[in-house]
């Protein structure tokens, strides 16, 4: 089956032309995307399959930067077997292409190969799957042989020393074989990784996890990653069970959205499986995403 939506979806960010590309859909159990929020209040925003599992999507943000194409995240790749597909609800496969991102990245108009920074979130599987590939001798490369990948330092440390909940989400070939030719970069947060682009600490789904500021020329930004993974999980309690750290989560998305609502910064929902951006509005019951 092909993504529900289009592969991607393309718009002005000032004077930076940004396109949100569909890596894959994706069905996780809805009471892990929603923590302890009841399932009657989160199953009216995204109903459960007969599962118990919620239809998600795998979205990465493609900017067309003055120094070349940047890649915010990567989907799961194409290294991952059937069995694991199944427990995931994965589906990233489209006919006649490697994987659905590079379909999605076609329907943008470019190819891997263009791609000449890609910046990593985190490094879960379904955020870092796609940094690499299996070549036709069956060795694990670059999946964009042509970019630099930055990932944060601190992330990369707690990826690579897992404990017995972490270890199921960390595939060190998503990213070593990268270290190997030289490709990646191991950064801070806050600092400019690229003019107007810079990764903001957002920790609580994992220690380290970034979110990615982009300043597009009179417009910014924020591409959320999991710390706010649907519009469904605006509220502040609304918070994956998946995360590490919840209540660094809750401080982090209390601390985004009181500077995303008073710059109006366009919003950037990787899982949501219908809605890639957005804006904070207040609503009848608080904060929510009116459409941008
Ligand atoms: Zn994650």
């Amino acid at each position: 089956m092909t993504a529900p939506l289009p592969l991607h979806e393309t718009r002005q960010l000032g004077r930076t032309r940004i396109h949100a590309l569909q890596a894959g859909g994706q069905r996780l159990d809805g009471g892990a995307m929603f923590g302890v929020v009841p399932k009657p209040l989160w199953e009216r925003r995204i109903p459960a399959d007969d599962r118990n599992r919620i239809a998600l999507g795998m979205r990465c943000l493609l900017v067309e930067h003055a120094d070349g194409l940047v890649l915010i995240d990567t989907g799961v790749g194409a290294k991952e077997d059937a069995k694991f597909l199944d427990i995931y609800g994965i589906e990233a496969a489209v006919p006649g292409h490697r994987t659905m991102l590079d379909a999605a990245l076609a329907a943008a108009g470019h190819t891997a190969a263009d791609v000449r920074v890609v910046i990593n979130t985190h490094l879960h599987f379904d955020h870092a799957g796609g940094n690499t590939r299996v070549d036709a001798a069956g060795a694990v490369v670059a999946a964009f042989p042509n970019a630099r990948y930055l990932v944060h330092a601190g992330e990369h440390h707690y990826a690579m020393h897992p404990n017995e909940r972490t270890a199921a989400s960390y595939f060190p070939r998503n990213w070593e074989p990268l270290r190997a030719t030289g490709q990646l970069t191991l950064v801070e947060s806050g600092v400019e990784l690229l003019p107007g682009i810079r990764m903001r600490p957002t920790p609580g789904h994992t220690p380290h996890h970034q979110s990615i500021v982009i300043d597009g020329g009179g417009e910014t930004a924020v591409f959320l990653g999991d710390l706010c993974p649907t519009t469904a999980h605006v509220p502040l309690p609304w918070i994956m069970g998946y995360d590490v750290e919840p209540l660094r989560t809750l401080e982090s998305k209390r601390a985004l959205w009181a500077d995303a609502a008073a710059a109006g910064w366009l919003l950037v929902f990787e899982h949501d499986a219908t809605t890639a951006w957005g804006r904070l509005g207040q609503g009848a019951k608080g904060l929510e995403v009116v459409p941008a």
